[in-house]
């Protein structure tokens, strides 16, 4: 039953194959027997999945149930839960179990989805190989011995190891793509405000969006549909009525113009990802798409511009955890300002307390207008180079993450090589864009993804071209060895 994909779940469980209490029932049970190997879950909702399976199926049993009822999924651990710990895998909030659900929660709560707990993640989402987590690393089930990329490693593993058909997870500078990418799984972070994002333990909150990672863009479609809408209690959240995109999975896409851009395509991506990439477009020629050569030349700034802004907005939102309120506090206080700093010290991992150094520093009086002006302005440029680009064409394609999964440990002392994997991701979180990674290769038996960016509430057109690829192409029906069990 865990090899199901969401649109199979949903129509099983209207056909009376199965009920939802079996299926939520044997994932739970696939994820004790399996996690270990993989790390994934921070929390399994044990309880709470058989109480909301039983519901669901009392829904199912009345028909006229929404699409997802019955559907098991589980939540990265930054989605705050009523009475369910959110960690944000962090030691801060390892005892912090919020009394209210995060919007995207309520949603999937309110169409009577079925949560099977918590993912693991990096640190306040802060990394790209989950390996900040205060709950040590998620490993990729393509190979224990590499990352599943981050910040939603344990999201996409979870997806990847057939513990859970869907999840959903969040992207600041690529972490549901480049994780989405590394396990063989699609991830769509969604345009900038589509998703609300009340509840959701804010990192940057300029860049932050809440997306899904299932195991094709027909599932991924299926869940985004019940994230969007606008959201009274975020003021970021845009003012668009929900959406179905499942509707036109199906349309030709023959005539769509894809632009490639020629800086993704450069030094440091290895030559095996961009060939694989370059299969994949020749299939879209294939399917009647025209590539188009496009130029985004403010790629180089992309990364050094991200580093300025997310750290900045990191240090603002991170200055709540005080170990006064909530959260983690230090024994023995010996007064105030010793409250404040061994809490901080000792609650938050190093990665964390270098982007509070870092982003502290940009805002710092004298250093502001050095450093955080300047990188408003560049990004301003990059996100200019998108706005020209998609003048002449309908999506833009290139390699998600420049080289599959490495080894765990790889990247960990070089915060700069760690930085890097956001390469092709960055700009479009820094621009609002929409962007979705999905399988489309393996090298060495280790997965390949293709990124798709679409324009400004482009999701339907995005989901519709992948789903395309998708009925032409085999690779996201490949399965990691390790997750084959019964
Ligand atoms: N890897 C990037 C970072 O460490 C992006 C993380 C994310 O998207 N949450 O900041």
């Amino acid at each position: 039953m865990h090899q199901l994909t969401i649109a199979e779940i949903i129509r099983g469980l209207r056909d009376k194959q199965f009920s939802s209490v079996e299926i939520t029932r044997h994932l739970l049970d696939r994820i004790q027997q399996l996690d270990g190997n993989y790390n994934s879950f921070i929390t399994v909702t044990e309880e709470l999945a058989m109480t909301q399976a039983a519901a669901a199926d009392e829904r199912l049993s009345k028909g006229e149930a929404p699409a997802l009822c019955g559907v098991p999924i589980a939540h990265k651990d930054i989605f705050c839960t009523s009475g369910v710990r959110t960690s944000c895998g962090s030691k801060m909030l390892d005892n912090f179990v919020p009394p209210y659900d995060a919007t995207v929660v309520e949603n999937f709560n309110a169409a009577s989805a079925v949560t099977l707990g918590k993912t693991n993640m990096d640190e306040f989402a802060m990394g790209s190989s989950n390996e900040t987590s205060f709950y040590g690393p998620v490993r990729n089930p393509w190979n224990t011995d590499c990352v599943p990329g981050g910040s939603s490693g344990g999201s996409a593993a979870a997806v990847a190891a057939q513990l859970a058909p869907g999840t959903t997870a969040t992207d600041t500078g690529g972490s549901i793509r480049q994780p989405a990418a590394l396990t063989n799984t699609t991830g769509l972070k969604p345009t900038y405000g589509r998703v609300s994002r009340w509840g959701m333990i804010a990192f940057a909150s300029s860049l932050d969006q809440a997306g899904p990672i299932a195991r094709n863009a027909e599932d991924a479609a299926y869940l985004l549909s019940a994230m969007v809408g606008h959201d009274p209690k975020d003021s970021t959240s845009l003012n668009r009525p929900v959406q179905d995109y499942t509707l036109n999975l199906n349309d030709s896409i023959a005539g769509l113009k894809i632009g490639v851009p020629k800086e993704y395509f450069g030094e440091g991506l290895n030559a095996d990802t961009a060939a694989r990439v370059q299969d994949a477009l020749k299939e879209f020629e294939k399917l009647g798409a025209e590539l188009v050569e496009v130029s985004l030349p403010h790629t180089d700034l992309a990364v050094p511009a991200y580093y300025v802004i997310a750290p900045a907005e990191a240090s603002a939102n991170l200055s709540r955890f005080d170990g006064v309120r909530y959260g983690y506090r230090c024994e023995d206080p010996q007064d105030l300002r010793d409250l404040y700093m061994r809490s901080r010290g000792e609650g938050f991992g190093d990665e964390v307390q270098r982007r509070i150094l870092v982003g502290t520093y940009a805002l710092s009086a004298g250093y502001y207008d050095a450093y955080y002006n300047k990188a408003q302005q560049v990004r301003r440029l990059i996100k200019q180079d998108f706005v020209q680009a998609f003048e002449k064409v309908d999506v833009i394609m290139g390699p998600t993450s420049p080289s599959p999964a490495f080894a765990l440990g790889a990247k960990k002392a070089d915060p700069v090589a760690m930085y890097l994997e956001d390469i092709y991701t960055i700009a479009t979180n820094l621009a609002g864009l929409p962007g979705m990674s999905l399988p489309c290769g393996l090298v060495n038996n280790l997965p390949v993804g293709l990124q798709i960016i679409g324009n400004y509430l482009d999701e339907a057109r995005m989901l519709n071209v992948a789903h395309q690829y998708q009925q032409v192409t085999d690779w996201h029906q490949q399965f990691a060895s390790s997750a084959s069990p019964a």
